[in-house]
């Protein structure tokens, strides 16, 4: 397989063509970026931690029935899915208050909830994805409410497997954003990426975060985190 055109670059990911229409190949950057692109920064070492860790979960979800668009893992860095139209809603599963929860509801970090919260926002980078319910989402046409139904039931799925996937690495799941899309076929497929980029980690004994919070408010041993969860979560291996 191939790389042809890069069809898109966007914060963290390069996404480009291959000879097969049906297959795209994603490869990941070390630069982030927090607060709508306001803070730009590089994490050394990020794209092929991301790279692997998101193969590993997606790898691990499949067997456990989740349809993903993950076929191949190429390179450190560079990875083959299969081609999605991506459904434009965030969409994100909260277990316990943080970030954009905590500030929105005036609410401290930590409560527990006593079941998981999942909440959608219209991706949308002019509008600064703003959240949205399911009937703003079916009114605006960005899935349908069937759609939206099958997208909850895989996302608090995907929360209850890598809740225990992390566990095991004496981790725990705060919170994490999903993007699902659809295949020429139309069947939805769990997209985009599952890493600290896109999750917060917090350590299970001590509550140290090992997410990018460290890189959004200047914690420091940003890189050092990164590498904490791909040693706890791939057990220091290659692959
Ligand atoms: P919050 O809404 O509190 O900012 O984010 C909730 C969770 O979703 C966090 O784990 C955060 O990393 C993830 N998340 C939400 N929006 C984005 C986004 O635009 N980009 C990334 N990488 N993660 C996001």
């Amino acid at each position: 397989m191939h790389r042809e055109r890069l069809l898109y670059e966007g914060k963290a990911k390069k996404v480009f063509s291959t000879d097969d229409p049906d297959v795209l190949i994603v490869s990941y950057k070390d630069d982030a970026t927090a607060f709508d692109g306001q803070k730009k920064g590089v994490i050394s070492g990020k794209g092929a931690i991301n790279n692997r860790m998101t193969n590993h979960f997606m790898r691990k979800l499949a067997a456990a029935g989740v349809p993903t668009h993950y076929l191949e893992e190429l390179n450190e860095r560079e990875t083959a899915v299969r081609k999605v139209t991506i459904v434009p809603l965030e969409v994100i599963v909260r277990n316990i208050s943080a970030g954009h929860f905590s500030s929105r509801y005036g609410v401290e970090e930590g409560l527990v909830f006593d079941e998981p919260i999942v909440e959608f926002s219209y991706k949308n980078d002019d509008l600064h994805d703003p959240l949205v319910n399911d009937d703003h989402a079916v009114a605006l046409k960005l899935a349908t409410r069937e759609e939206i139904s099958t997208i909850r039931s895989y996302a608090l799925q995907i929360n209850e497997l890598l809740k225990a996937l992390l566990l095991e690495a004496g981790v725990t799941l705060v919170d994490f954003k999903l993007e699902f899309g659809k295949t020429s076929d139309g069947a939805l497929v769990l997209a985009d990426e599952i890493s600290p980029d896109t999750c917060r980690f917090w350590d299970s004994k001590t509550g140290e975060k090992l997410d990018k919070d460290r890189f959004r408010r200047d914690l420091g041993k940003v890189e050092d985190a990164y590498q904490e969860m791909q040693r706890r979560v791939m057990g220091g291996k290659d692959v």
